[in-house]
This record gives C-alpha cells, structure tokens and sequence, in this order.
C-alpha cells in the first residue's frame, strides 16, 4: 500500500492561530506518469472538492489492487485561507483580505531561474531536458524564503506540482456548465482527451498560453516559455495543465460528485497512470474556441439580473442574453436593459438569476470560434 497523507503547516498570521493543507499521496514517489490535482484555491469553490472526495477512495482501492503505476498527489482543499472566510453568514474566499490578491493570480513563472540555472546544458534530448529543467525548478522553488502564509501555501503547494506530467485545478463558476481553460500547445493532443473524458461543454484555449499567472498557467507554461527562449533546445510542452470549472457553486451532490470522480479516474487509466482499460473515448461535446473569441458580457447599469437563455444553450449573434432591471423605473419592460451575444456560440458561465448586477459587472460568458476584435489582446480573466 502506498497511500499516505500528510499535512503542510503554514506559518502562523495571527497569534492563536495556524492553517494546514493535507496531502495525499498515492503511487511510488518519482514514478511517472505523475498526475497531480487540487480543487478550491478560490476557496468558496467546492464542486471539485466533492469531485476529489469520490475520487480518493477509488484510488484508495486501486492502491490496494496494486494498480497504480504512477504517481498521483491530491490536495482535496488547498486555500485553507480563503476556507476562513467567513463574514456575516457569507463564506467569501475568492481574494486574499490581507493583499486583497485573488487567490488564483501571482503563482510563480520559474523560466527565468530555470533558464539561468540549467539554460545552457539544454540540448538535443528530450528526456534530458525534462529531467533538468524539473529538477532546477523544484531547486528554485526550494531556495525561495516566503515570507507570510500565501507565499509559503504557493511555494509548497508549486512543489508539489511543478514536476508533473498533468496538473487538474479544480473550480467552478457561480452558475456555468463544465467547461475548461487551457493552452493552445496542449491541443489537441491530451487537452482533447482530457476535454471528451471529463465531458467539457466547452474548451477555452489560451494562444499560444496563458500569460496571466494563474495556477494552471504558471505549471503548464514552464515549458512553453522555456521552449521559446530556447528555439534550439528539444523542449516538449511536458505537462497538460487545465483549469477545470466544474460547472456552478451550487452543483454539489452525490451523483455528480460520483461522475466527476469517474470520469477523472479514467483520464488517470487512459494517461497510464493507473492500469485497466479507459475504453473508448467519449465524443467530444464541443471543439475548442480561443479566449480571443470569448464574448464577455458586462452590465450596463446597476439592477436586477435575470437570465432570458439558461446556461449551456447555444446562442446567435444579437440574441439578448439577460435584461438588467433598475426596480425604481415604474415602466414596465422600460426598466430593462438587455445585454445581446456579440458572437455565436455556447452560452457557459454568468452569475446566478436574481443577482445584483452593477456597472462593468461580468454576466455572461460566450465561447465563440470566431476571434472578436473587441476581445484580441485580452485576457480571459477579468479580475
Ligand atoms: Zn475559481
């Protein structure tokens, strides 16, 4: 048996007080594949931490079959910070209160270290290459003196996963179906596997990657910024790194919990990771589309938000996707202001029906194919 669990301390922020992550280990430690997943960095985000649930007692037993050929380390909630936020009967733990940072932003860009460490023995072999440039970054993430607890949660938790050969974030978005954020260079190779296993409604790729330092980014774009700083270097795009929003905050039960779990453990068996038989690979239910065709739809006054299309459904250009309300305006259908699709294609994410809605607020969000000119440039990322 090869199960193990273990618990990071964090340093102490206020006298009285200190946090710890768990970590479970499964697998021999080095063996590979090694796939490693979290869930809930945004901390009020717990469908994938009802996913992880399911899924370690899987692991639990294959452990003891002996299946389990890789490695594979799951941090089931890994911001016990963001979990402590807890004000007026509201659980927040999207934002750091200290730095007031989104908890899922500034992780760390090793290429410059692992340039200036390793950059000048990379050469012509692949399996070289992956074994210095892992090794300089754990090295790099090693000599680092975090300061306070976030910094020490993001130098540990990168530990842990820097190494990978997958690394699954797991989120989800307040009312959204299954959908995914990843890099051009992982696809369609792994990215389209991971995308038909775990049933994605739509894939959402950064090109060529992520710029924006988030979790997923920052592991899986080591290598794409280290393999454009070394042109002549042979430096594979090692790690698929995806943002998994497994779709709505309020998609907690059993029976999704039980497949999200399920189709995860099979991605595991189709990657080599455990052994069996993945079978075949369920159609994919969307082709990917690029952050640069995602529509963003943004309030344009404050109100009563209500939805005129549910979450999922594909709509057309022009089609008004939701109406803000001012309550004060007696008018009737006056008082509403529409906001319309600018893009065909799949309506994912936006808030939940009845929410205020304020200026620039955020309230819908389009997967399109085609590339917008008001979003070229922009990060999928608004906050
Ligand atoms: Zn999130």
């Amino acid at each position: 048996m090869s199960h193990s669990k273990r618990t990071i301390q964090l340093p102490s922020m206020t006298p009285g007080t200190a946090r710890q992550i768990a970590v479970h280990r499964f697998g021999k430690a080095g063996a590979r594949p090694k796939a490693y997943l979290q869930a809930a960095i945004h901390a009020n985000e717990l469908p994938g931490a009802m996913a992880l649930h399911h899924l370690m007692p899987m692991l639990v037993e294959a452990d003891r079959r002996g299946l389990i050929k890789g490695e594979i380390v799951v941090v089931p909630t890994v911001n016990p910070i963001g979990l402590a936020q807890l004000a007026g009967n509201n659980h927040l733990g999207r934002y750091e209160f200290l730095g007031r940072e989104n908890f899922n932003r500034n992780w760390f860009d090793l290429s410059g270290e692992v340039a200036e460490r390793v950059g000048s023995r990379l050469g012509a072999n692949v399996q070289d290459n992956i074994a210095l440039i892992r090794a300089a970054a754990l090295q790099a993430l090693g000599a680092m003196k975090p300061q306070n607890e976030l910094q020490t949660l993001r130098v540990e938790v990168m530990k842990l996963s820097i190494d990978a050969d997958i690394v699954l974030d797991l989120h989800c978005d307040l009312d959204a179906v299954l959908h995914l954020f990843m890099s051009r260079r992982d696809w369609p190779g792994a990215a389209g596997s991971l995308a038909a296993d775990i049933g994605a409604e739509a894939t959402l790729y950064n090109d060529p990657y992520p710029q924006a330092l988030t979790f997923s980014g920052v592991n899986g774009a080591l290598w794409a910024r280290l393999a454009d700083r070394f042109p002549n270097a042979a430096i594979p795009q090692a790690c698929l790194s995806a943002t998994v929003e497994l779709r709505s905050q309020h998609d907690v039960n059993h029976p999704l919990g039980e497949s999200d779990a399920r189709n995860l453990y099979r991605h595991l068996v189709r990657r080599g990771i455990i052994s069996g038989r993945a079978g075949k690979l369920p159609p994919l239910k969307a082709e990917p589309t690029p952050i640069a065709g995602m529509d963003v739809g943004y309030s344009p006054a404050a109100g009563i938000l209500v939805y005129l299309v549910p979450k999922g459904a594909w709509v057309h250009k022009g089609t008004p996707v939701c109406e803000v309300i001012d309550p004060a305006d007696a008018r009737g259908p006056k008082a509403r202001r529409q906001v319309l699709a600018r893009t065909d294609g799949i309506l994912f994410s936006g808030k939940q029906p009845g929410a205020l809605a304020w200026p620039g607020a955020v309230v819908f969000r389009i997967a399109g194919a085609k590339v917008l000119a008001h979003r070229k440039g922009m990060s999928g990322l608004d906050d």
